[in-house]
Protein backbone atom coordinates (compact mmCIF):
# COMPACT_ATOMS: atom_id res chain seq x y z
CA UNK A 1 0.00 0.00 0.00
CA UNK A 2 2.84 2.51 0.48
CA UNK A 3 4.29 1.76 -2.47
CA UNK A 4 1.12 1.91 -4.41
CA UNK A 5 0.59 5.37 -2.31
CA UNK A 6 4.46 6.55 -3.31
CA UNK A 7 4.05 6.03 -6.92
CA UNK A 8 0.05 7.56 -6.76
CA UNK A 9 1.79 10.52 -4.92
CA UNK A 10 4.17 11.14 -7.92
CA UNK A 11 1.49 10.98 -10.66
CA UNK A 12 -0.64 12.91 -8.69
CA UNK A 13 0.55 14.98 -5.71
CA UNK A 14 -1.33 16.49 -3.25
CA UNK A 15 -1.20 20.32 -2.27
CA UNK A 16 -2.10 21.37 1.48
CA UNK A 17 -5.35 23.28 1.23
CA UNK A 18 -4.48 26.21 3.69
CA UNK A 19 -0.55 26.23 2.24
CA UNK A 20 -0.81 24.76 -1.12
CA UNK A 21 2.55 22.66 -0.25
CA UNK A 22 3.04 19.55 -0.97
CA UNK A 23 1.56 17.10 1.53
CA UNK A 24 3.75 13.86 2.40
CA UNK A 25 1.82 10.40 1.76
CA UNK A 26 0.84 10.08 5.70
CA UNK A 27 -1.32 14.04 5.21
CA UNK A 28 -4.26 14.23 4.20
CA UNK A 29 -6.12 17.46 3.01
CA UNK A 30 -3.67 19.77 5.54
CA UNK A 31 0.03 19.72 6.16
CA UNK A 32 1.28 18.80 9.79
CA UNK A 33 2.81 22.56 9.72
CA UNK A 34 -0.01 24.07 9.00
CA UNK A 35 -2.32 21.94 11.60
CA UNK A 36 0.52 23.43 14.48
CA UNK A 37 0.67 26.96 12.97
CA UNK A 38 -2.26 28.19 11.62
CA UNK A 39 -4.27 30.63 14.00
CA UNK A 40 -6.17 28.54 16.40
CA UNK A 41 -8.65 29.92 18.34
CA UNK A 42 -8.73 28.15 21.43
CA UNK A 43 -11.77 29.12 22.45
CA UNK A 44 -12.64 26.35 23.87
CA UNK A 45 -9.73 26.85 26.74
CA UNK A 46 -11.34 30.11 27.64
CA UNK A 47 -14.39 30.67 29.78
CA UNK A 48 -15.50 33.95 27.73
CA UNK A 49 -14.88 34.48 24.60
CA UNK A 50 -15.22 36.68 21.79
CA UNK A 51 -17.94 35.14 20.33
CA UNK A 52 -19.96 34.93 23.65
CA UNK A 53 -19.13 38.89 23.58
CA UNK A 54 -20.45 39.32 19.94
CA UNK A 55 -23.90 37.33 21.07
CA UNK A 56 -24.01 38.99 24.75
CA UNK A 57 -27.89 40.36 25.35
CA UNK A 58 -28.77 38.95 22.29
CA UNK A 59 -28.33 35.00 21.92
CA UNK A 60 -28.09 33.00 25.09
CA UNK A 61 -25.20 30.87 23.79
CA UNK A 62 -24.11 27.86 26.07
CA UNK A 63 -20.83 27.28 24.59
CA UNK A 64 -19.27 29.61 21.43
CA UNK A 65 -16.71 27.84 19.67
CA UNK A 66 -14.68 28.38 16.18
CA UNK A 67 -11.64 26.58 15.43
CA UNK A 68 -9.50 29.23 13.69
CA UNK A 69 -9.45 33.04 13.80
CA UNK A 70 -9.87 34.33 10.33
CA UNK A 71 -7.34 36.29 8.47
CA UNK A 72 -8.32 38.02 5.20
CA UNK A 73 -5.74 36.83 2.51
CA UNK A 74 -4.02 34.13 4.88
CA UNK A 75 -4.43 30.21 4.67
CA UNK A 76 -7.76 30.20 6.94
CA UNK A 77 -9.61 32.38 3.91
CA UNK A 78 -8.22 29.99 1.86
CA UNK A 79 -9.30 26.56 3.44
CA UNK A 80 -12.98 28.52 3.77
CA UNK A 81 -12.80 29.30 -0.38
CA UNK A 82 -11.37 25.66 -0.91
CA UNK A 83 -14.43 24.25 1.15
CA UNK A 84 -17.04 26.43 -0.26
CA UNK A 85 -16.22 27.00 -3.80
CA UNK A 86 -13.93 24.38 -5.14
CA UNK A 87 -16.03 21.01 -4.31
CA UNK A 88 -14.02 20.18 -1.18
CA UNK A 89 -16.75 18.74 1.12
CA UNK A 90 -14.48 16.54 2.30
CA UNK A 91 -12.27 19.24 3.69
CA UNK A 92 -15.16 20.17 5.70
CA UNK A 93 -16.07 16.94 7.14
CA UNK A 94 -12.27 16.78 8.19
CA UNK A 95 -12.63 19.72 9.22
CA UNK A 96 -15.75 18.94 11.90
CA UNK A 97 -13.40 15.28 12.48
CA UNK A 98 -10.69 17.10 13.80
CA UNK A 99 -12.42 20.19 15.71
CA UNK A 100 -14.77 17.13 17.09
CA UNK A 101 -11.73 14.99 18.60
CA UNK A 102 -10.22 18.17 20.30
CA UNK A 103 -13.73 19.14 22.31
CA UNK A 104 -14.42 15.53 22.76
CA UNK A 105 -10.85 15.21 24.74
CA UNK A 106 -11.85 18.36 26.97
CA UNK A 107 -15.34 16.99 27.72
CA UNK A 108 -16.84 19.96 25.69
CA UNK A 109 -20.07 19.83 24.39
CA UNK A 110 -20.59 16.53 25.98
CA UNK A 111 -24.15 17.94 26.70
CA UNK A 112 -25.07 18.86 23.23
CA UNK A 113 -28.40 16.65 21.86
CA UNK A 114 -28.45 17.14 18.09
CA UNK A 115 -26.63 19.53 15.58
CA UNK A 116 -28.22 21.67 12.76
CA UNK A 117 -26.09 23.29 10.19
CA UNK A 118 -27.02 26.88 9.29
CA UNK A 119 -29.00 26.02 5.45
CA UNK A 120 -28.37 27.85 2.31
CA UNK A 121 -31.41 29.03 -0.11
CA UNK A 122 -32.51 26.39 -2.04
CA UNK A 123 -30.94 27.72 -5.34
CA UNK A 124 -27.64 28.52 -4.16
CA UNK A 125 -27.47 25.02 -2.63
CA UNK A 126 -28.37 23.95 -6.62
CA UNK A 127 -25.95 26.44 -7.93
CA UNK A 128 -23.12 24.61 -5.34
CA UNK A 129 -24.32 21.67 -5.28
CA UNK A 130 -23.28 21.05 -1.22
CA UNK A 131 -23.94 23.37 1.73
CA UNK A 132 -20.35 23.95 3.16
CA UNK A 133 -22.38 24.62 6.88
CA UNK A 134 -23.78 20.92 6.85
CA UNK A 135 -20.01 19.37 5.42
CA UNK A 136 -18.47 20.82 8.40
CA UNK A 137 -21.28 19.63 10.58
CA UNK A 138 -21.36 15.89 9.74
CA UNK A 139 -17.59 15.98 10.13
CA UNK A 140 -18.49 16.86 14.11
CA UNK A 141 -21.49 14.73 13.61
CA UNK A 142 -19.64 11.51 13.24
CA UNK A 143 -17.51 11.48 16.13
CA UNK A 144 -20.06 13.09 18.53
CA UNK A 145 -22.14 10.47 17.79
CA UNK A 146 -25.41 13.06 17.96
CA UNK A 147 -27.60 12.95 15.34
CA UNK A 148 -27.71 16.14 12.15
CA UNK A 149 -30.59 17.20 11.42
CA UNK A 150 -30.56 19.23 7.91
CA UNK A 151 -33.78 19.67 7.14
CA UNK A 152 -35.11 21.22 10.36
CA UNK A 153 -34.42 24.85 9.42
CA UNK A 154 -35.37 26.42 5.95
CA UNK A 155 -33.62 28.88 4.47
CA UNK A 156 -36.80 31.40 2.87
CA UNK A 157 -34.58 33.94 1.15
CA UNK A 158 -31.31 34.38 -0.78
CA UNK A 159 -28.78 36.73 1.33
CA UNK A 160 -26.08 36.62 -1.34
CA UNK A 161 -25.81 40.61 -1.71
CA UNK A 162 -25.12 40.13 2.43
CA UNK A 163 -21.53 40.62 2.44
CA UNK A 164 -21.38 43.43 0.23
CA UNK A 165 -23.77 45.50 2.39
CA UNK A 166 -22.46 47.46 6.11
CA UNK A 167 -23.44 45.76 9.64
CA UNK A 168 -26.16 47.54 10.13
CA UNK A 169 -27.61 46.59 6.90
CA UNK A 170 -26.65 43.32 6.94
CA UNK A 171 -28.67 43.10 10.41
CA UNK A 172 -32.22 43.62 8.18
CA UNK A 173 -31.37 41.40 5.42
CA UNK A 174 -31.49 38.54 7.31
CA UNK A 175 -34.25 38.77 9.85
CA UNK A 176 -37.30 36.95 9.36
CA UNK A 177 -35.08 34.38 6.90
CA UNK A 178 -35.53 31.21 8.40
CA UNK A 179 -38.33 29.14 9.12
CA UNK A 180 -38.91 25.80 11.28
CA UNK A 181 -40.30 22.52 10.10
CA UNK A 182 -41.46 20.49 13.10
CA UNK A 183 -40.49 22.36 16.24
CA UNK A 184 -41.85 19.72 18.45
CA UNK A 185 -38.60 17.87 17.43
CA UNK A 186 -36.31 20.70 19.20
CA UNK A 187 -38.37 20.85 22.32
CA UNK A 188 -36.27 20.58 25.21
CA UNK A 189 -32.94 19.67 23.11
CA UNK A 190 -30.06 21.24 23.43
CA UNK A 191 -29.30 22.44 19.55
CA UNK A 192 -25.69 22.82 18.03
CA UNK A 193 -25.86 25.29 15.22
CA UNK A 194 -23.28 25.01 13.27
CA UNK A 195 -21.95 27.81 10.86
CA UNK A 196 -18.92 28.05 8.16
CA UNK A 197 -17.86 31.67 9.19
CA UNK A 198 -19.31 33.21 11.46
CA UNK A 199 -19.03 37.59 11.00
CA UNK A 200 -21.48 40.22 12.37
CA UNK A 201 -23.28 36.61 13.86
CA UNK A 202 -26.44 38.68 12.29
CA UNK A 203 -27.08 34.83 10.56
CA UNK A 204 -26.67 32.96 13.87
CA UNK A 205 -29.17 35.87 15.65
CA UNK A 206 -31.75 35.20 12.89
CA UNK A 207 -32.06 31.69 13.48
CA UNK A 208 -32.05 31.53 16.95
CA UNK A 209 -35.05 34.41 16.16
CA UNK A 210 -36.50 31.32 14.41
CA UNK A 211 -36.31 28.47 17.58
CA UNK A 212 -35.74 30.69 20.78
CA UNK A 213 -39.65 30.50 21.37
CA UNK A 214 -39.65 26.40 21.30
CA UNK A 215 -40.42 24.88 25.09
CA UNK A 216 -36.91 24.36 27.01
CA UNK A 217 -34.49 24.88 24.01
CA UNK A 218 -31.24 25.31 24.81
CA UNK A 219 -28.76 26.86 21.98
CA UNK A 220 -24.58 26.52 21.42
CA UNK A 221 -22.76 27.74 18.30
CA UNK A 222 -20.05 26.63 16.36
CA UNK A 223 -17.91 27.49 13.15
CA UNK A 224 -14.94 26.93 11.59
CA UNK A 225 -13.38 30.52 11.42
CA UNK A 226 -14.49 33.68 13.48
CA UNK A 227 -14.31 37.02 11.22
CA UNK A 228 -15.96 39.90 13.21
CA UNK A 229 -12.41 41.87 14.14
CA UNK A 230 -12.03 41.94 9.43
CA UNK A 231 -15.23 44.07 8.92
ZN1 LIG B 1 0.02 23.56 4.86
Amino acid sequence: MTLINDFLSLIYPRYCEACGSNLYKHEDLICNQCIITLPHSNYHLLSVNEINLLFAGRVPLIHALCIFNFEKSGRVQKLIHALKYQNQMGLGIWLGNYYANLLKANSILDDVDLLIPIPLHKNKLKQRGYNQSECFAKGLSEIFERPMLNNCILRLSETSTQTKKKKFERWQNVEGVFKINNPSILENKHVLLVDDVITTGATIDAAWQTIKDIEGIKISVISIAFAAKNF
